[in-house]
């Protein structure tokens, strides 16, 4: 090896892999896992980039995944013939973590074995899970295309550096060997190993091999010297999961594939996969995951599909197909209706992308509305992903009565935190004669709940929604009409209860307006340039006086929100 370098991880790497290390021990299989569903991504991205270059297989275009094991060596070594790295690649992608929310999640870390282990299964463990079993990893591999004096070794111990040094490497792709730990030694087993494929790898496309030896007998049953003949053997099932029929898929397969796709660690809440055929002719597998991905708040999170055309994996990410309101949906589309040379910017032009998006959107909510008829299920998954939906009215003009049938809302129904009421719920316990869906927005929970412009609703046991997420009155703005029923902010405009009110209280109230006439003028007077108007109400039953904003007035929060943008 020449041109040896030795350099430091990036610190975020190091604790990673310390926690990585700590928090997954009763977990350690899954690094088999983790580098499978690498070997396999690289695969996918060879034949992607030898659509345009066949001569990138050099010669080799049967793409696959090999596993052996060296009981006495105590390895376990991974090969590829996918597209392999260059130097450069080793050490971007082996070096160091360049994602969005690395830092914020590596604050979270508490030092709890059990809590962390879900943190980090959430962030994603990838490469560096091989040092939960390896007190050493090699990695041989060259970039395809390049000459065979481009070969690359990456070398580390987990603790805190590395070695990069040029090889020789007749083939391309990737190798990589795991010197396993003293107490991990039970991975470095043929049955070990091949029950861990099936369980987590069954559904790659990419075949994954081991080797089989086999010695012929003489005719007392002993092996005959020299006879072995060794021949790979296929350990997976190796159809890409999406293109089987459904019934042929099991719950557990659903779920594992989840994992490959989405690079999560736990299951997702549900999925739906559909096979489309006539005009538009397409596969999708669209999951919900179980929990939020590190980075959905970032504005360059990662969203969007895995883009397959006619199989072919095509791009990861793909998020022309998906509306930003559904920026948490996961899963794979395969189609036929676009072209294999198909790039991000031509996505962006493409007519049948549309389409394709709307039917996926369509899919995506449909997926939902079932997964509501489990309410526990939909709670754990309105709780995380809840604010995100709340988007939907907004951007999807189209699907607006369907996403506010999915919405849920705190309410004073039962007066709890908890956004657990659907709008049909509210409608169901409208009271006679009760026209509008009354809600009211504030900062907090507690404001909302407490707000003196309840006082009068509570009085007549009308319901209102107690809003009080920063999005809330962005999404009232967009939210019109559900079940032929408007809405109405109690905080503003003129106070119209509806046919609830009767003649005798109206009149009432009339009557009190004029006997207040005199105060009003007072009141206002000493405001003076302050208000616009002053009323008397029968908005309140307790408080003496509240602060109303005028019908078409932005509400509180927005004006928050843009004094905030410096508008
Ligand atoms: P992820 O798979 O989520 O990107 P990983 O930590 O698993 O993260 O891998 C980091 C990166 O290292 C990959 O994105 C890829 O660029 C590179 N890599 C890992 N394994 C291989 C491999 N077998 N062949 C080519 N590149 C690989
Ligand atoms: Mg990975």
């Amino acid at each position: 090896a020449t041109h040896e370098e030795t350099l430091g991880f990036q610190t975020e790497v190091k604790q990673l892999l310390n926690l990585m290390i700590h928090s997954l021990y009763s977990n350690r299989e899954i690094f088999l896992r983790e580098l499978i569903s690498n070997a396999a991504d690289a695969c996918d991205k060879l034949r992607y980039a030898a659509l345009d270059n066949d001569a990138l297989y050099e010669g080799d275009s049967e793409l696959r995944v090999e596993i052996e094991h060296d009981r006495e060596a105590n390895t376990i070594t991974l090969r590829d013939n996918g597209i392999g790295m260059n130097r450069e690649d080793v050490i971007a992608n082996l070096g160091t973590i360049a994602r969005s929310g690395t830092a914020e999640f590596l604050k979270q870390m508490s030092g709890e074995q059990q809590k962390d282990a879900k943190l980090i299964g959430q962030f994603g463990v990838g490469f560096y899970s091989g040092f939960i079993v390896a007190d050493e990893v090699a990695v041989r591999t060259r970039k395809a295309g390049t000459e065979a004096s481009e070969g690359v070794e990456w070398r580390s111990r987990g603790e805190g550096e590395f070695t990069v040094a040029d090889i020789e490497r007749e083939t391309h792709g990737t190798e990589i060997t795991l010197y396993l730990k003293e107490d991990a030694k039970e991975f470095a087993d043929d049955y070990r190993l091949q029950s861990l494929v099936r369980k987590y790898s069954d559904h790659i496309e990419v075949p994954v091999r081991m080797p089989k030896t086999e010695t012929a007998k003489d005719d007392e049953g002993n092996d005959i010297e020299g006879s072995e003949v060794t021949t790979w053997e296929t350990v997976n099932e190796a159809t890409a999961l999406w293109a089987r029929p459904k019934s042929e898929v099991s719950d557990d397969e659903y779920k594992a594939f989840y994992k490959h796709v989405a690079h999560d660690f736990s299951d997702p809440l549900a999925w739906s996969h559909n096979k489309v055929e006539g005009k538009l002719e397409y596969t999708s597998l669209l999951y919900v995951p179980g929990r939020a991905p590190f980075d959905m708040y970032e504005r360059d999170g990662a969203r969007g599909v895995k883009l397959y055309v006619q199989r072919v994996f095509i791009m990861d990410d793909a998020e022309q197909f998906l509306p930003l309101y559904l920026r948490f949906i996961k899963g794979v589309l395969d189609t036929r209706d676009l072209s294999l040379n198909v790039s991000r910017e031509l996505l962006q032009q493409d007519p049948q992308v549309d389409k394709i998006k709307g039917a996926l959107t369509k899919r995506a909510l449909d997926m939902l509305t079932k997964l509501s008829k489990d309410s526990e299920q939909y709670q754990t998954f309105w709780n995380t992903f809840g604010s995100v939906l709340k988007e939907g009215p907004g951007e999807d003009f189209a699907n607006r009565e369907k996403i506010a049938g999915l919405l849920r809302f705190a309410s004073t129904h039962n007066d709890t935190a908890t956004q657990d009421q659907s709008l049909a719920n509210y409608v169901e316990r409208m009271k006679e004669g009760q026209q509008k869906i009354y809600y009211v927005v504030a900062d907090s929970f507690n404001a909302a709940k407490n707000s003196p412009h309840l006082e009068i609703f509570r009085k007549k046991g009308i319901e209102v929604l107690l809003l009080s997420d920063r999005i809330d009155e962005w999404l009232m703005s967009h939210l019109t009409e559900f079940d032929g029923k408007s809405f109405a902010d109690v905080a503003k405009g003129e106070l119209d209860l509806g046919d609830v009110e009767d003649e005798a209280e109206k009149k009432a109230q009339e009557e009190t307006a004029k006997a207040k006439e005199d105060l009003v003028k007072r009141v206002k007077e000493a405001l003076s340039d302050g208000v616009q108007e002053v009323k008397v109400t029968h908005r309140l039953t307790d408080s003496p006086a509240c602060v109303v904003l005028p019908e078409h007035e932005m509400g509180y929060q927005m004006r928050r929100i843009m004094e905030a943008a410096g508008q």
